[in-house]
C-alpha cells in the first residue's frame, strides 16, 4: 500500500492500553488486596518537568493506582534524593519509583538511578534492566520505546524478517528499541549522527524509527514504499506567521506530509508516540506490583 498510509493514532491506542491497565489493576486490588503504586519524584522547578510530573500523577491516579509524589527543592543533595529513594525502595505500597530527569547539577542522575531497586525501575533505565534486556530476562523497559513496538505490532503484526532502521542510538529510544526489534526477529541497523548515507540506509527500511530529535530530518523520498515509519521526535517550530503569529507548534523528525504519501503506516506528531510513554508508564507499575507480589502479570 503507498500513497495512503494509515495513520495509527497514538491518542486513541494509548487511552485503551490505559483503561487496559486500570482494569487489571482494579482486579489485583480486588484479588489481592494491593493497589500499584508509583511514587514520581521532582527536584526543583524544570516548567516542563513540572508539566510531565503533573500529567503522570493524573494518570496514575485515573488508572485507579496509588501516587505518591515529592517534590523537593533544587537545592536538595545528592544525599538527601538517595535518603528518600532509599526510602521508598523499602516502602511496600510503592512498586514503581520515577525520578524525574534532568536533575540539577549537583545530583549525579546515574548515582540516582543506580541506587533505585531494579525492581521498582519503571523507567527501565537501571543497567540491571537494560542487561536483562540486551539478554533476554525479565526486565522492566524503557516506556517510550515498548510503546512504539506496542504501536507496531498493532499495526504490522508478526515482525519476523523484517529489515529495521533506528535513526538515534540514545539509551532510553534509540538502543532498547533496538533490542526490542531484534528480540521480535527483526534485523536491525541502528544509525546515527556519524553513519553515512543515512538516506540510503532508511530506503532499506520496513519499519523506520526516528529517534533524532531534529524537525523533519527524515524525508519523504528516504522512506520504502509502503514501510511503517515510528516517529519518536519531538521538536518545536515556530509555527507559520500567518496562522499562528509567535507560536510555536510540534513535529516530528520525519516530514510527515511528504512521508504520509509513501509510507504504509505512520505515527504522526502529537497524537503519535507521545501519548504512548505515559500509558506504558502505568503499565509497568502494574507489572512491577504483580512481579514484586508474586502474582501472574496479566496480559494487558
Ligand atoms: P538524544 O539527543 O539522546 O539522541 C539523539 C540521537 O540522534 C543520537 O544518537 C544522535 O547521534 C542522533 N543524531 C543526531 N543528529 C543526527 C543526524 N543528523 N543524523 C543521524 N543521527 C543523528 O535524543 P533522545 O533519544 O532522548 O530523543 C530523540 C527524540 O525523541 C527527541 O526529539 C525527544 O524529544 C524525543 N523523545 C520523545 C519521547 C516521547 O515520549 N515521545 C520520549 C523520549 C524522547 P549520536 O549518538 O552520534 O550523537
Amino acid at each position: 500500500m503507498t500513497g495512503n498510509a494509515a495513520i495509527i493514532d497514538g491518542k486513541a491506542f494509548a487511552a485503551g492500553l490505559r483503561a487496559r491497565v486500570g482494569k487489571a489493576a482494579a482486579g489485583i486490588s480486588e484479588a489481592h488486596g494491593i493497589t500499584p503504586g508509583l511514587a514520581v519524584v521532582l527536584v526543583g522547578e524544570d516548567p516542563a518537568s513540572q508539566v510531565y510530573v503533573r500529567n503522570k500523577s493524573k494518570a496514575v491516579a485515573e488508572a485507579g493506582m496509588a501516587a505518591f509524589d515529592h517534590r523537593l527543592p533544587d537545592t536538595t543533595s545528592q544525599a538527601e534524593l538517595l535518603a528518600l529513594v532509599a526510602t521508598l525502595n523499602a516502602d511496600a505500597r510503592v512498586h514503581g519509583i520515577l525520578v524525574q530527569l534532568p536533575l540539577p547539577d549537583q545530583i549525579n542522575a546515574d548515582a540516582v538511578i543506580d541506587a533505585i531497586d531494579p525492581a521498582k525501575d519503571v523507567d527501565g533505565f537501571h543497567v540491571v534492566n537494560t542487561g536483562r534486556l540486551w539478554t533476554g530476562g525479565e526486565a522492566l523497559v524503557p516506556c517510550t520505546p515498548q510503546g512504539c513496538i506496542l504501536m507496531l505490532e498493532d499495526a504490522v503484526g508478526d515482525l519476523t524478517g523484517k529489515e529495521a532502521v533506528i535513526v538515534g542510538r540514545s539509551n532510553i529510544v534509540g538502543k532498547p528499541m533496538a533490542a526490542l526489534l531484534l528480540e521480535r526477529h527483526c534485523t536491525v541497523t541502528v544509525a546515527h549522527s556519524r553513519t553515512r548515507d543515512l538516506p540510503g540506509i532508511c530506503r532499506r527500511a520496513d519499519i523506520l524509527v526516528g529517534a533524532v530529535g531534529r524537525p523533519e530530518m527524515i524525508r519523504g523520498d528516504w522512506i520504502k514504499p509502503g514501510a511503517a515509519v515510528i516517529d519518536v521526535g519531538i521538536n518545536r517550530i515556530p509555527a507559520p506567521t500567518a496562522e499562528k503569529p509567535g507560536r510555536m507548534r510540534l513535529v516530528g523528525d520525519v516530514a510527515f506530509d511528504e512521508a504520509v504519501a509513501a509510507a504504509g503506516a505512520i505515527t504522526p506528531v502529537p497524537g503519535g508516540v507521545g501519548p504512548m510513554t505515559i500509558a506504558c508508564l502505568l503499565r509497568n507499575t502494574l507489572i512491577a506490583a504483580c512481579r514484586l507480589n508474586g502474582i501472574e502479570v496479566p496480559a494487558v
